[in-house]
């Protein structure tokens, strides 16, 4: 079956400025703020957060790992999570480069972190954009999909950065995102992964033992793997 890949370089985007100032630690009166809100103001002006996805059909399954477009992905957890479906949604998705370079004008001081935080409220918004789009356009239940990303677990590590790029096509002409040669993503600022049905809430962080995360969406279940992926 064809695979039909859409691009999104016009997604829309507001940053949550009492978000913003949460996670920045800075009150609304707090001498600071002022500054801040004119780095958003700035941001807001020059930043086009893009995203791209594709639609790929699933060839093969086995107890490893899955194929799909020709492509062999080698992970047990992408495996059981796939068990019941024939397609998942490769995405990527990034703040962009716009921003990565108005950011790196602030150097490596406070404003570079606010910039920073500020590209992250944005790419906030892109991949929600994404996700909304792929559910929408694809007769999807908003409330019955999942996402893996590499990297996430050792059981689907960065090294398969790659395959996902190359099961996309044309990543870095459509979002100038690029890999470097260890699999990170260039801008920083992006993110990776596969968007699928599934009605088991499945999260990376049920099986991430890493403690004080900050993006930490669900808690640790030790048993999990055990239990369902082994
Ligand atoms: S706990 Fe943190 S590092 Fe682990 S999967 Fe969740 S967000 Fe990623």
């Amino acid at each position: 079956m064809d695979q039909k890949t859409v691009i999104l370089d016009k997604i829309p985007f507001e940053i949550d400025i009492p978000r913003l100032f949460e996670r920045l630690r800075i009150e609304e009166d707090d001498d600071m703020a002022e500054d801040v809100v004119a780095l958003v103001k700035e941001a807001s002006g020059l930043g086009r957060p893009k995203g791209i996805y594709s639609t790929a059909y699933i060839d093969e399954k086995d107890d490893c790992g899955i194929a799909a477009g020709g492509i062999r992905f080698v992970s047990r957890v992408m495996r059981v999570n796939l068990d019941k479906v024939h397609r998942f949604f490769p995405f990527v998705v990034t703040a962009g480069v716009e921003l990565d370079q108005w950011a790196r004008s602030y150097g490596s001081g406070l404003e570079r972190y606010w910039a920073d935080c500020i590209q992250e409220a944005i790419l906030r918004c892109a991949s929600e954009y994404v996700r909304s789009h792929i559910v929408a356009n694809n007769s999807l239940d908003a409330g019955g999909v999942a996402v893996m990303n590499p990297g996430s677990l050792q059981d689907w590590p960065i090294s398969e950065q790659p395959k996902l790029f190359e099961l996309i096509g044309n990543v870095k002409e459509a979002t100038g995102v690029e890999l470097t040669d260890s699999f990170l993503m260039l801008p920083v600022k992006s993110i990776s992964g596969i968007l699928f049905a599934s009605d088991s809430n499945y999260e990376n962080c049920r099986l991430c033992p890493r403690e004080n995360c900050p993006g930490r969406r669900a808690p640790y279940d030790a048993t999990l793997y055990e239990r369902k992926y082994k």
